[in-house]
Protein backbone atom coordinates (compact mmCIF):
# COMPACT_ATOMS: atom_id res chain seq x y z
CA UNK A 1 0.00 0.00 0.00
CA UNK A 2 0.99 3.64 -0.29
CA UNK A 3 1.32 3.65 3.61
CA UNK A 4 4.07 0.83 3.52
CA UNK A 5 5.71 2.11 0.82
CA UNK A 6 5.86 5.82 2.98
CA UNK A 7 7.16 3.54 6.14
CA UNK A 8 9.78 1.40 4.19
CA UNK A 9 11.12 4.96 2.56
CA UNK A 10 10.89 6.87 5.89
CA UNK A 11 12.71 3.78 7.85
CA UNK A 12 15.30 3.47 4.60
CA UNK A 13 18.83 4.23 5.53
CA UNK A 14 19.90 7.51 6.77
CA UNK A 15 21.44 9.88 4.15
CA UNK A 16 24.25 9.32 5.78
CA UNK A 17 25.98 8.64 1.92
CA UNK A 18 27.03 5.01 2.79
CA UNK A 19 26.60 2.55 0.04
CA UNK A 20 23.24 1.48 -1.47
CA UNK A 21 22.70 -1.09 -3.34
CA UNK A 22 22.89 1.09 -6.56
CA UNK A 23 27.16 0.57 -6.09
CA UNK A 24 26.75 -2.96 -6.30
CA UNK A 25 24.35 -2.05 -9.71
CA UNK A 26 26.91 0.20 -10.34
CA UNK A 27 30.43 -2.15 -9.68
CA UNK A 28 28.14 -4.76 -11.83
CA UNK A 29 28.28 -7.02 -8.56
CA UNK A 30 24.46 -7.64 -9.00
CA UNK A 31 22.71 -8.26 -12.14
CA UNK A 32 20.72 -5.24 -13.82
CA UNK A 33 19.10 -4.94 -16.88
CA UNK A 34 20.89 -1.94 -18.18
CA UNK A 35 19.89 -0.28 -21.04
CA UNK A 36 21.93 2.97 -21.62
CA UNK A 37 25.54 3.53 -20.08
CA UNK A 38 28.07 6.26 -20.33
CA UNK A 39 30.75 7.78 -18.76
CA UNK A 40 28.77 9.48 -16.38
CA UNK A 41 25.16 7.53 -15.75
CA UNK A 42 23.33 4.35 -16.14
CA UNK A 43 20.07 3.82 -16.98
CA UNK A 44 18.45 0.22 -15.63
CA UNK A 45 15.11 -1.18 -15.78
CA UNK A 46 13.64 -0.65 -12.52
CA UNK A 47 13.01 -3.80 -10.44
CA UNK A 48 9.67 -2.98 -9.27
CA UNK A 49 8.78 -5.91 -7.28
CA UNK A 50 5.18 -7.28 -7.65
CA UNK A 51 4.27 -6.87 -4.31
CA UNK A 52 4.81 -3.27 -3.87
CA UNK A 53 3.81 -2.48 -7.47
CA UNK A 54 0.19 -1.19 -7.52
CA UNK A 55 -2.14 -1.24 -10.06
CA UNK A 56 -2.21 2.54 -10.25
CA UNK A 57 1.27 3.09 -9.84
CA UNK A 58 2.49 0.69 -12.41
CA UNK A 59 3.99 1.41 -15.56
CA UNK A 60 4.97 -0.58 -18.67
CA UNK A 61 8.02 1.30 -19.08
CA UNK A 62 10.21 2.19 -15.92
CA UNK A 63 13.46 2.57 -16.07
CA UNK A 64 15.83 4.96 -13.68
CA UNK A 65 18.98 7.06 -14.52
CA UNK A 66 21.11 6.81 -11.58
CA UNK A 67 24.99 9.37 -11.65
CA UNK A 68 28.15 6.27 -11.66
CA UNK A 69 29.99 8.63 -9.08
CA UNK A 70 27.21 9.81 -6.17
CA UNK A 71 29.79 12.47 -5.34
CA UNK A 72 27.31 13.62 -2.53
CA UNK A 73 24.44 13.44 -4.61
CA UNK A 74 22.59 11.01 -1.95
CA UNK A 75 19.50 13.18 -3.07
CA UNK A 76 18.47 15.94 -4.75
CA UNK A 77 18.18 18.72 -2.09
CA UNK A 78 22.28 17.65 -1.34
CA UNK A 79 22.80 19.64 -5.15
CA UNK A 80 25.73 22.08 -5.03
CA UNK A 81 27.21 24.34 -7.77
CA UNK A 82 29.53 21.70 -8.44
CA UNK A 83 26.55 19.45 -9.32
CA UNK A 84 24.29 21.32 -12.33
CA UNK A 85 26.31 19.83 -15.26
CA UNK A 86 26.04 16.42 -13.76
CA UNK A 87 22.16 17.00 -13.31
CA UNK A 88 21.81 18.83 -16.89
CA UNK A 89 23.12 14.99 -17.92
CA UNK A 90 21.21 12.95 -16.44
CA UNK A 91 18.17 15.02 -17.62
CA UNK A 92 19.41 14.78 -21.03
CA UNK A 93 19.99 11.02 -20.88
CA UNK A 94 16.40 10.59 -19.51
CA UNK A 95 14.77 11.88 -22.73
CA UNK A 96 17.35 10.14 -25.15
CA UNK A 97 16.44 6.79 -23.39
CA UNK A 98 13.00 7.38 -23.37
CA UNK A 99 12.81 7.93 -27.19
CA UNK A 100 14.90 4.77 -27.20
CA UNK A 101 12.12 3.08 -24.78
CA UNK A 102 9.37 4.04 -27.57
CA UNK A 103 7.99 7.05 -25.18
CA UNK A 104 7.30 9.66 -27.94
CA UNK A 105 4.02 9.62 -26.96
CA UNK A 106 4.90 11.02 -23.38
CA UNK A 107 6.25 10.13 -20.16
CA UNK A 108 6.73 11.35 -16.44
CA UNK A 109 10.31 11.77 -14.87
CA UNK A 110 10.44 11.73 -10.89
CA UNK A 111 12.79 12.65 -8.34
CA UNK A 112 12.09 11.00 -4.78
CA UNK A 113 13.89 13.26 -2.09
CA UNK A 114 13.79 12.14 1.69
CA UNK A 115 10.90 10.76 3.58
CA UNK A 116 8.24 12.65 2.88
CA UNK A 117 8.77 12.16 -0.83
CA UNK A 118 9.40 8.82 -0.63
CA UNK A 119 12.77 7.96 -1.56
CA UNK A 120 13.54 4.56 -0.42
CA UNK A 121 17.45 4.77 -2.23
CA UNK A 122 19.92 7.39 -0.95
CA UNK A 123 21.53 7.55 -4.38
CA UNK A 124 20.49 10.09 -6.67
CA UNK A 125 17.88 8.72 -9.33
CA UNK A 126 15.46 9.50 -11.74
CA UNK A 127 12.41 7.39 -12.12
CA UNK A 128 11.19 7.87 -15.90
CA UNK A 129 7.70 6.14 -16.45
CA UNK A 130 5.40 5.83 -19.63
CA UNK A 131 3.75 3.21 -22.38
CA UNK A 132 0.12 4.20 -21.18
CA UNK A 133 -1.93 7.16 -19.98
CA UNK A 134 -0.73 8.43 -16.76
CA UNK A 135 -3.00 10.47 -14.31
CA UNK A 136 -2.26 13.98 -12.34
CA UNK A 137 -1.27 14.19 -10.05
CA UNK A 138 0.53 11.36 -8.21
CA UNK A 139 -0.33 10.26 -4.98
P1 LIG B 1 13.11 5.61 -4.67
O1 LIG B 1 12.05 4.96 -3.86
O2 LIG B 1 14.36 5.80 -3.86
O3 LIG B 1 12.67 6.84 -5.38
O4 LIG B 1 13.42 4.61 -5.84
C1 LIG B 1 14.24 3.47 -5.71
C2 LIG B 1 13.87 2.55 -6.85
O5 LIG B 1 14.89 1.59 -7.01
C3 LIG B 1 12.56 1.77 -6.60
O6 LIG B 1 11.64 2.07 -7.62
C4 LIG B 1 13.00 0.31 -6.61
O7 LIG B 1 12.06 -0.53 -7.23
C5 LIG B 1 14.32 0.36 -7.36
N1 LIG B 1 15.25 -0.66 -6.96
C6 LIG B 1 15.60 -0.97 -5.68
N2 LIG B 1 16.51 -1.95 -5.69
C7 LIG B 1 16.74 -2.27 -6.99
C8 LIG B 1 17.58 -3.23 -7.63
O8 LIG B 1 18.29 -4.01 -7.01
N3 LIG B 1 17.54 -3.25 -9.00
C9 LIG B 1 16.76 -2.40 -9.72
N4 LIG B 1 16.81 -2.51 -11.06
N5 LIG B 1 15.96 -1.48 -9.14
C10 LIG B 1 15.94 -1.43 -7.80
Amino acid sequence: SSEERAAQAAAAQADDDAPTIFDKIIAKQIKSDIIYEDDQCLALRDIQPQARARARMAAPVHFLVIPKHRDGLTRLSRAEERHKALLGHLLFVAQLVAKQEGLQPGFRVVINDGPQGCQSVYHLHLHIMGGRQLSWPPG
